[in-house]
């Protein structure tokens, strides 16, 4: 059969219907044993912490969306960038970037900093980057791109080629664009993650994650450490995101769609002092977000003019957009990064990444663009 489009795969890789009963939709196995019929005989399952026939069909379609060989699905996002952090060898040298997720910056600088050796670096720079490499001779480069909040962009081809030429692994953290915009295996990387508590599952009601990869080897280390550490997912849970994921590709086009009709809105209101959209040509990295990904995704993040004060006024007079941490849903969400998502990194390391008092970041939903534009609006009014 011919290579399926993304639109086509989405719908039915890991789908096809339940041999037993012809049920169009996967069973939940909510179970946690499995029955032998002599000891050690059975149907590849034994006990849901290793395997679970749910999951299994959410880790083959997702595979075949991030166009690698190998997915497993983990309880959180988090829980899949620990398993990589417990694969590596004491004391291996990491470079991070240098605008991380929250939870990534606290998982490695407050639970694995005795364990390894992390060097935040900023990868938007590739030849800042490369000194950095032949400098430390990182076993690791873990990316973020776009990064959050900044949405700042790093050359996934041009890190993975350094990195392969150093012997070093790259990791892509793909959750901001999902496997519908980018796909970070095609462009070099060895491992990408996702927390598929945001675009992949869609719809603000599961906490998972997942990694994808090509090798052998990895796969069996990783599914090693799963299975003896414990952080999977439970059937129902891989069954939602299952069900989510149905409408990805409708999904990322319509946030798109609407987050490129707001970011344009921001750009010329009076009220906001500088916005950031990989899609604006402002970007300043617009160019290299149109070559690495086939869209821009539904993240925004501007400076309302002002400070705290003015930030608290437009926040607390938004209505369709819901004051709350996560992003990726098919609701509108705004948040407050210094107060909230990144409050765990360290003021002065936050200003000194840009993430001041006035920057607000949206999470455009899949609503009605003028809905939501009006909402908007009525808060900057207040301020
Ligand atoms: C939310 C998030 C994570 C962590 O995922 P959880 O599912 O919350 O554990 C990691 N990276 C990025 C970019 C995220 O937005």
């Amino acid at each position: 059969m011919k290579e399926m489009k993304f639109e086509t795969k989405v719908i039915h890789v890991g789908g096809e219907p339940d041999p037993v009963t012809g049920a169009i939709m996967p069973p939940i196995f909510q179970t946690s044993t499995y029955v032998q019929s002599s000891p050690g005989e059975h149907k590849g399952y034994e006990y849901t912490r290793s395997h679970n026939p749910t999951r299994t069909r959410l880790e083959t379609l997702l595979a075949s969306l991030e166009n690698a060989k190998h997915c497993l699905v983990t309880s959180s996002g988090l829980a899949a960038s620990s398993l990589i952090m417990h694969m590596l060898p004491k004391g291996s040298k990491i470079i991070c970037g240098d605008d991380v997720y929250g939870g990534t910056y606290r998982l490695f600088t407050k639970v694995f900093q005795d364990m390894h050796e992390f060097h935040f670096v900023d990868t938007t720079n590739l030849s800042t980057f490369e000194t950095a490499v032949d400098k430390i001779k990182p076993a690791l480069i873990w990316v973020e791109t776009p990064t959050n909040p900044l949405l700042k962009i790093s050359d996934i081809k041009g890190i993975s080629a350094i990195a392969k030429k150093n012997g070093a692994m790259t990791v892509v953290d793909n959750t901001f664009m999902s496997p519908y915009f980018q796909n970070p295996i095609t462009l070099g990387a060895d491992i990408v993650i996702h927390s598929m508590t945001k675009f992949i599952n869609g719809h603000s009601d599961v906490v998972g994650g997942a990694m994808m990869f090509n090798s052998d080897d990895l796969h069996k280390k990783l599914f090693y450490l799963q299975n003896a550490i414990g952080p999977c997912q439970s059937p129902f849970d891989s069954w939602l995101v299952i069900r989510g994921i149905k409408t990805l590709a409708l999904r990322m086009k319509a946030h798109q769609e609407n987050a490129m009709k707001i970011a344009k809105f921001l750009e010329t209101h009076p009220k906001v002092e500088k916005v950031i959209y990989p899609g604006l040509t402002s970007h300043p990295q617009h160019a290299l977000a149109k070559s690495q990904m086939s869209g821009f995704g539904g993240m925004i993040t501007f400076f309302v003019k002002g400070g705290i004060e003015e930030s608290r006024r437009f926040l607390e007079n938004v209505h369709l957009f819901a004051l709350a941490e996560s992003l990726g849903g098919v609701e509108s969400l705004v948040d407050h990064p210094a107060i909230m998502t990144h409050a765990s990194i360290p003021k002065e390391v936050r200003e000194g990444l840009g993430i001041y008092d006035n920057l607000i970041r949206l999470s455009v939903g899949v609503e009605d663009c003028d809905d939501l534009i009006g909402d908007l609006n009525t808060a900057f009014g207040k301020v």
